[in-house]
């Protein structure tokens, strides 16, 4: 992998909840601290290194809260002292506000809601329009800050709608979004209001690229977005208000040679020779969290009190070591387990421990790094076991601190992190027996078991490193941008479309293709409604009637249609993708001759799937068969879609058939009906100065490839294309072809 990509010069401005430095003032004195917590930990490593090896946008700017209530009077100096400085910008909010908001819709809805707890769960309209309204005061600040080439990146739940509120005031800039908690499938997703849960995915569909944990997040988050806006995915990309989003799972590292280094050093290594003499010939099993229901401290304890009932052999000779980490205090819920986690450790310990044991050691702390490490080396089995957690960083750090290939890792399958350690003892942290049983497994793995799996699981954490997750993430962002920006210098303005109809004005021969529907007509909820009006009948009129002019429509549907609409005009007509064709003045004449034995074949198949799918219907053609299903569940449909393409793709293997997935409809259809082929034959008859060809959909882009490059090729509808303009919908290019008839008559 190398580091150099394409140069910018644009700042990396990072948007989090926490700035990575907490402001304290004192009667008028101002003190800065580090801001605790694995978001800030994490970024601040990764940004540290890019800095030092002055790579693009090394230059990076932090917005986000200081940490502490400012009153009004003080904010100016903090705020200048903290752009001079440290390069941050903060956003006072007051302690009601925070309230609201980060106490309020980010930890009682969006945390446990996202995290599996529905019966946690508040839904309070006053807390949503906090959130909304200090996303709206973060989105100004960014807007006033930004500068052209700037890359913004935003950081967690926190700010679900800021991408789409930064993409209003700053189109141009690259905006990226990173969920560093779970996203959860859509049955529990769809728990919050219509209203919010909409827009919290139009919110984070404003980024170019989404990025979270686990491909479990990005399928749930791509469901979302199918239910809740209609937009299907290719591939984890999502075309939406003429831009392309790119959704994908980059898994969050460590900053490993951190925690190795800091494992290595001969202090540490003391430190844990210390721990280990002190607890005599008994196993060490390290528990470590933040006080969280989610990380299922109550359950774990619960999981060690079976195993202790069930394996007396190890009483005596086993200590959990059981740190948690204060959080988020002052709300009730937390003070609540924290009470039952001491009613807990109380009971075993009363229950099993005598003068000289205790089976378990409880820390109620923060610890830093170092004392941190020593603990990570001192264990000997990590019990990692929360109910639902994102990634887990614990796990992580544990790994890269055994730094003598030994230890045992007993993690939760429920943890983003086992998706990238499958090497660890996998639990269900519901299941008391399978975690019990799990303890005494790693209390007697041979080394050599452990030796393997510890090293395997010390080079995925040590390859995929915070360093590389911040790189694959940024590195995504910039190739997403330039493939947007390609885009939108392909968007046919006013200027250019100011050359075309000069240019047109000018030249003799002019040959004009246009698909029919979606791109003459806009597209309508079924075939039957979509007749041309009176008015593109004039259009079309006044084009042909205009002797320079030679006017074809390509399209998919049958020539009976084409013949009943536009029979009488002077145009070219090619139907059902270019079986047929019938030249101006001329008689229908088929191209194409499909192998006869197809329908019977297929059509009891597709009748099979109408059954099944409430509201899709069969259009049928003399040469394709295309089965429609824009009005059915999108869900049901795109899953059915895609089993019925597998059927049909074996059924026509050895044949001339094919099928085709367009815009919500499967078409199964000759090989040779293909709208290159058609167009390039009603060519044949001129030399044409000038080619324009004008669709809409993926039929459209077999004609974009084939005509020559001189042609004036129009995708309508903003997409990645083989056409050299895009124009945004259907109503421009009527607004085109005005503007063509009127450079012909004046
Ligand atoms: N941690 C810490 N001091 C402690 C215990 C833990 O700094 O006493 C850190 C730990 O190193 C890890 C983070 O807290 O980086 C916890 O991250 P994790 O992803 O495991 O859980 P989260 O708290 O983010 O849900």
């Amino acid at each position: 992998m190398s580091e150099t990509t394409t140069k910018k010069t644009g700042r990396l401005i990072i948007v989090s909840n926490r700035l990575p430095m907490t402001v304290n003032m004192e009667e008028g004195k101002m003190t800065l601290g580090p801001s605790a917590g694995g978001l800030v930990s994490a970024l601040g490593a990764y940004l540290e290194r890019r800095q030092q090896d002055d790579t693009e946008l090394a230059e990076y700017l932090w917005v986000g809260w200081p940490g502490n209530d400012i009153a009004e009077a003080d904010q100016p100096l903090v705020r200048q002292h903290l752009r001079d400085e440290p390069g941050c910008d903060p956003v006072f909010l007051t302690a009601e506000v925070m309230d609201k908001f980060y106490l309020g819709f980010c930890n009682k809805t969006v945390w446990p809601l996202f995290h599996y707890f529905p019966t946690l769960t508040v839904y309070e309209e006053e807390m949503w329009k906090v959130y909304e309204a200090v996303n709206r005061q973060f989105c100004r600040v960014v807007a006033e800050l930004v500068q052209p080439g700037d890359v913004i990146w935003i950081h967690d739940y926190h700010f679900m709608l800021l991408p789409a509120m930064l993409r209003e005031c700053c189109p141009d800039n690259s905006i990226g979004f990173f969920l560093h908690i779970p996203f959860p499938a859509y049955e529990i997703f769809r728990l919050l209001p219509r209203k919010w849960a909409a827009s919290l995915v139009e919110g984070l569909l404003g980024s170019d690229v989404v990025g979270f944990h686990t491909v479990d997040y990005v399928r749930h988050f791509l469901t979302a977005v199918l239910r809740l806006t209609g937009h299907q995915h290719q591939i984890g990309r999502v075309m939406f208000q003429g831009r392309e989003i790119r959704v994908d799972a980059f898994p969050i590292g460590i900053d490993f040679e951190k925690y190795h280094e800091t494992a290595c050093l001969p202090k540490i290594r003391r430190e844990a020779d210390l721990i280990r003499r002190k607890l005599v010939q008994q196993k060490a099993i390290l528990s470590v969290d933040r006080l969280d229901y989610t990380k299922g401290i109550a359950k774990r304890l619960r999981a060690y009190e079976l195993f202790l009932e069930r394996h007396p052999e190890w009483h005596q000779e086993v200590i959990m070591l059981l740190l948690v980490v204060p959080s988020r205090i002052g709300v009730d819920r937390y003070q609540d387990m924290r009470r039952e986690i001491d009613e807990l450790v109380g009971r075993i310990n009363g229950r099993f421990g005598d003068i000289g044991w205790a089976p378990i050691a409880y820390l109620y702390k923060n610890l830093g790094l170092q004392a941190l490490s020593s603990l990570y080396s001192a264990a000997d089995v990590a019990l990692v076991t929360p109910l639902r957690d994102g990634m887990n960083l614990v796990a992580k750090e544990f790994v890269a601190s055994r730094t003598q290939d030994d230890g045992v890792l007993i993690l939760s399958e429920m943890a983003g992190a086992a998706r990238e350690l499958p090497e660890a003892l996998i639990i269900n942290p519901n299941s008391r027996e399978e975690m019990a049983e799990a303890i005494h497994q790693a209390l007697v793995m041979p080394p050599g078991e452990q030796a393997e799996r510890i090293r395997a699981m010390r080079d995925n954490v040590q390859r995929y490193d915070v360093h590389r997750w911040g790189w694959l993430f940024l590195h995504a962002l910039q190739n997403l941008s330039a493939a947007n920006q390609l885009t939108a210098d392909k968007m046919l303005n006013e200027e250019k479309m100011a050359n075309l109809v000069r240019q047109f004005a000018l030249t003799n021969r002019r040959a004009l293709i246009f698909d029919y529907d979606g791109t003459l007509v806009p597209l309508a909820r079924t075939p039957e409604q979509a007749i041309p009006g009176e008015y593109l009948l004039r259009l079309l009129r006044a084009l042909t009637a205009e002797q320079r002019n030679d006017v074809t429509i390509v399209s998919g549907r049958p020539r009976e249609f084409l013949q009943q609409h536009f029979g009488d005009l002077r145009l070219t007509l090619v139907a059902e993708h270019g079986a047929w064709m019938k030249r101006r003045g001329g008689i229908w004449r088929k191209r194409v001759f499909p192998d006869n034995a197809w329908k019977p074949r297929i059509l009891p198949l597709l009748e099979y799937y109408v059954e099944r799918l409430p509201a899709s219907f069969l259009e049928e053609k003399e040469c394709s068969i295309a089965w429609h299903y824009r009005l059915s569940d999108a869900e049901s449909a795109e899953f059915m879609a895609q089993e019925l393409k597998f059927e049909l793709t074996n059924l026509l293997l050895q044949t001339n058939m094919e099928v085709l997935e367009g815009n919500k409809v499967l078409e199964v259809r000759a090989k040779a009906a293909n709208k290159g082929a058609a167009v390039l034959a009603t060519l044949d008859d001129g030399n044409y100065g000038m080619i324009l060809a004008a669709g809409d959909d993926w039929t459209d882009e077999d004609m974009f490839q084939v005509l020559p490059a001189t042609a004036m090729t129009i995708r309508v509808g903003v997409r990645p294309t083989a056409a050299n303009y895009l124009l945004a919908d259907q109503q421009d290019l009527i607004a085109l072809l005005e503007k063509l008839m009127m450079a012909d008559l004046g």
